[in-house]
């Protein structure tokens, strides 16, 4: 396909205009071999050995996040989870890395739990200070800092350009966890980001149907051949019938991330000095933290996510949840579904959350209904 002058929201409704050589078929065959045929002279000429690392169903999906983040190459893993540690296994024990207090908790317990065990030198700072950045950083000592932005589940935000300027003074590497503003919104790469990661569970697939993970990286290096080994010998790489429905549910990533990001800031402005609401976070409020920076690195939106804090504590919090009906109590985000779920009773006592905090994802349903179906919630709940 031709992806010069034309915008990404065409190059991803034809997923990079593919089409099948042989059948002509625009939608891609689903490919289930694990082994391919070695040439009679002992070659591969086709580039595919063994299934684990080479399987075509993930090309098409890659090439369409490479396409649009404007990486030197994507990866597609088989969850956000394996994707994003194999970046730190691609490290070296007794590295430093930087992380944010405020990050996606399954990943901040793997890194002061696991990670920490086998050497690595974790730090976690207040990511979203540039001075706090600028003081934590050992040149020659720390190898990589791993952003989140907009942050689960308080959506705090880091200057991405500020922050890459640091960290590439100081020699290291700077990934941005991008699950949340999606390509729609921001290009970590554009503010000079050297790895972005999607949880492609989220507002890439869209229909919260399968796992999946995208790692693009902006050039080729020690670290990304690395990365690249953890993936094709520990394995973490996703089934043929998985990419093909990422790649299907990516051709509405335009349509989905700015419904849901148009109803969120909705919801947001709703809430907003609501009686029974003491605090909305929401990097669309004008008066939240970060907004200014958002404004310079989201385009067209601020994404899907926000979370609201009730008056009435931890018990109001879990009866407001336990009282929505449209909205569906469960984990996750970035599905068309819209989600409520109480962080809290999930990431326990070590978590920076509140316990009055609930986290929206909104999907894409009457910005009308989400609305009415949280209000009588919160009424319900202060019977
Ligand atoms: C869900 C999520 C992950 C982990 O992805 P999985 O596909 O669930 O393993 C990482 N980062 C963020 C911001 C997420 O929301």
């Amino acid at each position: 396909m031709v992806t010069e002058n034309v915008h990404p929201e065409s190059v991803v409704a034809q997923a990079l205009g593919w089409i099948d050589e042989k059948t002509r078929a625009i939608n891609p065959p689903i490919h289930v071999s694990s082994t391919y045929l070695r040439d009679e002279d002992n070659q591969y000429r086709s580039g595919r050995v063994y299934m684990r690392d080479h399987n075509p169903a993930f090309e098409q999906a890659e090439a369409v996040i490479n396409e649009l983040e404007s990486g030197h190459q994507t990866m597609l893993f088989a969850s956000g989870m394996a994707a994003a540690t194999a970046v730190f296994q691609g490290l070296r024990p007794g590295d430093h890395v930087l992380a944010p207090k405020v990050m996606y908790w399954s990943l901040r317990n793997w890194l002061t739990g696991f990670a920490s065990d086998w050497g690595l030198d974790v730090e976690l700072i207040d990511m979203t200070d540039v001075a706090a950045v600028a003081a934590a950083l050992r040149p020659g000592v720390t190898k990589l800092v791993w952003v989140e932005t907009p942050a689960n589940p308080l959506w705090t935000v880091t200057d991405i350009a500020a922050t890459a300027a640091l960290v590439h003074e100081a020699g290291a590497l700077l990934a941005v966890d991008s699950t949340t503003a999606t390509p729609v919104l921001t290009k970590p790469i554009e503010f000079g980001a050297d790895l972005v990661m999607h949880s492609a569970t989220k507002y890439l697939n869209g229909h919260s149907d399968l796992t999946a993970e995208t790692v693009t990286t902006r050039a080729d290096n020690e670290h990304w051949q690395r990365v690249r080994a953890v993936r094709a010998q520990i394995g973490g790489t996703l089934g043929s019938f998985e990419s093909w429905l990422l790649v299907r549910g990516l051709r509405t990533l335009y349509l989905r991330v700015r419904a849901a990001s148009s109803t969120a800031l909705q919801i947001a402005e709703h809430f907003d000095g609501h009686p029974l609401v003491t605090e909305v976070l929401y990097p669309g409020l004008a008066t939240s933290h970060g907004h200014e920076v958002a404004k310079r690195q989201m385009a067209d939106g601020f994404g899907g996510m926000l979370s609201i804090r009730t008056a009435g504590g931890e018990a109001a919090a879990i009866a407001v949840a336990a009282n929505t009906k449209l909205w569906k109590r469960a984990t996750s985000l970035g599905g068309v579904e819209s989600l409520i779920e109480h962080r809290a009773s999930v990431e326990g006592s070590t978590s920076p959350v509140p316990l009055d905090l609930l986290r929206l994802s909104a999907g894409i349903e009457h910005v009308g209904d989400l609305i009415a179906d949280l209000e009588q919630a919160l009424a319900k709940a202060h019977e």
